[in-house]
């Protein structure tokens, strides 16, 4: 059994509760009383019991009123930067990154590690956990206000138990469950996302009706999906696992799949690597085979281009199954030059024209930090889901009530 409850994020909440109108401020869509009350159709005294509420559990601030010549300005409500925070954590193959962001999404501090050595999912957590402690630390946040967790994967992970499914890195991690590890250093929500969904999160705009397909291009290849503003998680979470489509080719790696000639067998950054050192190159890393690339050797570039070949013949069939408006490519292998320029050749080659009409394939804002602003926005959404603050209300509203004299 997990320890923690399931996601509340998409969980049933009252409108016009404590929590909805928590998430009226939050997304900017109504920041004063006056506002919330004709969002709401609410009277101006329950926004006013509800507002207090929240100011109550420390959760919303209001700025002092402003005085003008055409009368009193409306104080404007804001999620309290004193509220708390949540912790992003990016673990890849060649990447452990933290990040350390505020209630209103800001980040206060973000740090790097180079490859964790350990394998041992206990031991990685333990590891995980001990870097969020020194990022808090540098943050100058108290660990009491930490409110939620969210970790990226390079792996499928089942929706919505955060059960890690036959990773191809680190086959062992299969089945492991992140949040009951982390139960033992926390008690704050831990959320497991797959990595191209939270690339996908990132770059989706807030209250926005994006259709996107966000590709992952890194030691393996992924995708997550939106479509109308919203992640697509699919059934049991697989949705956007492209990797493993059959891309023909020659096979340079082997994968968990069984399909010998799937795309990450044929064309990731695992087999472009694994290509070239079968031909006497000197690459041990995907950001070996990047610096290669940029020194334009013929045998490189055309490694470059066939994998970007395979991956834009596959893509061009999702696109035009779902008709999005943008590809957003991220993932270490994205800053090669010559992978990304087939991928866009081959996909725009061969989509149906209504499909390409005015798509845009184009890199993440800052793919190095892509997977953890939408880890950020994932730990935001459970941690101060309108469920959750609704039952945060109920709990103060009875410690208030018993603590009261008869
Ligand atoms: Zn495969």
């Amino acid at each position: 059994m997990p320890t923690h409850a399931p996601a509340l994020r998409d969980a049933e909440y009252a409108p016009g509760s404590v929590g909805d109108i928590f998430r009226l401020i939050r997304s900017d869509r109504a920041t004063s009383r006056s506002a919330l009350a004709r969002h709401t159709g609410l009277s101006p005294s329950t926004v006013g019991i509800r507002v207090d509420a929240l100011q109550r559990l420390g959760l919303v601030a209001e700025d002092g009123e402003q005085e003008s010549r055409g009368g009193r300005r409306a104080k404007r409500l804001h999620v309290s930067r004193e509220a708390g925070w949540v912790a992003a954590i990016d673990f890849g193959a060649n990447h452990l990154d933290i990040a350390v962001a505020d209630l209103d999404g800001r980040f206060l501090v973000q740090t790097a590690h180079p490859a964790v050595e350990e394998q041992e999912p206990g031991a990685v957590v333990a590891l995980m956990w001990q870097r969020v402690v020194e990022a808090s630390a540098a943050a100058s946040v108290e660990m009491s206000g930490l409110r939620g967790i969210a970790v990226s994967l390079p792996a499928p992970i089942e929706y919505p138990t955060g059960r890690v499914v036959f990773p191809s890195f680190m086959p062992s991690w299969h089945n492991v469950s992140l949040p009951s590890l982390f139960a033992d250093f926390t008690d704050a929500p831990v959320l497991v996302e797959n990595d191209a969904n939270l690339i996908a999160l990132a770059e989706t705009a807030p209250a926005g009706r994006d259709h996107l397909l966000a590709v992952v291009l890194g030691m393996r290849i992924g995708s997550g999906i939106v479509t109308e503003g919203r992640l697509q998680r699919g059934f049991n979470g697989a949705a956007g696992e492209i990797s493993h489509t059959s891309a023909g080719g020659e096979p340079a790696i082997s994968c968990v799949c069984g399909l010998d000639d799937c795309l990450e067998s044929v064309a990731s950054g695992g087999a472009i690597a694994a290509k070239l050192a079968a031909a006497g190159y000197d690459v041990s890393s995907v950001s070996d085979v990047i610096r290669l690339g940029r020194t334009a050797d013929p045998v490189v570039v055309a490694a470059l281009r066939e994998a970007g070949t395979r991956i834009g013949t596959v893509l061009a069939s999702v696109v035009n199954f779902f008709n999005p408006q943008r590809v957003v490519l991220g993932g270490t292998m994205s800053a090669s030059a010559p992978l990304v320029a087939a991928i866009r050749a081959e996909l725009f080659n061969r989509c149906l024209p209504i499909a390409a009409h005015d798509l845009d394939v184009s890199a993440a804002d800052d793919p190095a930090s892509a997977g953890l602003r939408g880890a950020v926005k994932l730990a935001l959404e459970e941690a101060l889901a309108p469920a959750r603050i609704d039952e945060l209300a109920r709990i103060e509203a009875q410690t208030t009530q018993t603590a009261q004299p008869a």
